[in-house]
């Protein structure tokens, strides 16, 4: 049954936006989905899909009518080799794609308005050794977050901030760590660690040499899809405007999630670290205390659990293009 509330998602044609549209729509929402271009593995849930660049005012002011609340996931992002390599584009498209976002929802009377922001505001120095102490909100300052990306991020979060404060609009803020799942860009350079390791496992034969960005020794904690989309739908519906953390505190080094793919692959794997790729900050984790407290819930599913389907979707992927390519003919 539908529940009256007309909600949009921008970013719908990626990976978190299309798994939020598809969870919305189930939940009794009708959805708008907007992106620059269409989902790529699977069609949209949406009841409108409308192709739009969010960097400019005018489309933005469009694609806001009519809407009671925004789910704001459009972004210019990727994996760290990307985000470690092109700070200025990067910068200029999120800068652009959130004010002029937030102006625009404002201007056509929105009535909640959700910022997805991430776990690269925080300083990277708390973020200098493998066992590091996990991240509480009010760490993020006095500031000194990941380059580009992660500075923008943060001020789109004061931006989120200020007018709430001076225009009384009311916005809500997650600070996602590492979502991984089903449906997420796994190749082409914009992908994260649990599906680029993924991918290079499914394409290796059992015994083969994997190459490893790092030494394998550096940490995070990683949220699987179904928690990060019932995260962002239950702190929409709380009163807590100010940013909370939505991830696990389960942390393992990168070796170790290789271990635990390469046991669900079914395969042996030879490491072979690679020191001269970038590999991000030493150690990341999530402090869930005021998620707890806000929500009475967090995410529950253990990382083993969750990359089973992730890796068979992208093993399934990986076989179906080595077919078509012919690779599976050599
Ligand atoms: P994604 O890259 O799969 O999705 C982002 C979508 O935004 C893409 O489909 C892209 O086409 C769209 N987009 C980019 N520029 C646009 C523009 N000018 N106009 C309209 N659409 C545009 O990324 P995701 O993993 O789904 O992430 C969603 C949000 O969550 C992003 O804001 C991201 O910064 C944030 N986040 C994600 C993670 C994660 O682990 N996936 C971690 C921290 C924060």
């Amino acid at each position: 049954m539908r529940n009256g509330k007309v909600a949009l998602v921008t970013g719908a044609g990626g990976f978190i936006g299309h798994h939020l549209v598809k969870y919305l729509v189930e939940h009794g929402y009708v959805v708008r989905g907007v992106d620059l271009k269409n989902p790529e593995y699977e069609d949209t849930s949406a009841d409108e899909f409308m192709i739009a660049d969010l960097r400019d005012y005018k489309q933005c002011l469009r694609v806001t009518k009519k809407i009671d609340e925004v789910y704001h996931l459009a972004a210019d992002m990727g994996g760290i080799g990307y985000i470690s390599a092109f700070h200025a584009e990067i910068t200029i498209n999120n800068t652009l794609i959130n004010a002029h976002t937030l102006q625009a929802a404002r201007s056509n009377g929105i009535k909640r308005f959700l910022f997805s922001s991430s776990a690269c505001v925080y300083p990277q120095h708390l973020q200098r050794a493998p066992d590091v102490v996990p991240l509480r909100e009010e760490d993020a300052f006095p500031a000194d977050p990941e380059e580009g990306y992660g500075l923008e991020k943060l001020y789109t979060e004061k931006l989120c901030q200020y007018f709430t404060e001076d225009w009384q609009f009311p916005t809500r803020v997650v600070r996602f760590h590492n979502v991984y799942g089903p449906l997420g860009t796994y190749d082409g350079g914009r992908e994260k660690a649990p599906a680029a390791i993924s991918r290079k496992i499914a394409a290796l034969n059992s015994g083969d040499e994997l190459p490893i960005w790092g030494d394998g020794k550096q940490t995070r904690s990683f949220m699987y899809i179904d928690d990060c989309v019932e995260g962002i739908h239950r702190i929409m519906r709380s009163d807590h405007a100010s940013p909370l953390n939505l991830g696990t505190d389960e942390l393992v080094t990168v070796d170790e999630l290789v271990d635990i793919i390469a046991t669900i692959a079914g395969k042996l794997v030879i490491k072979r670290h690679d020191t001269s790729k970038p590999q991000g900050v030493r150690g990341r984790n999530s402090d869930n205390s005021r998620l707890r407290t806000v929500l009475g819930w967090e995410p529950k599913t253990p990382l083993r659990q969750g990359l089973i389907p992730t890796y068979r979707w992208i093993a399934e992927r990986v076989k179906n293009e080595r077919h078509f390519s012919g690779i599976a003919a050599e």
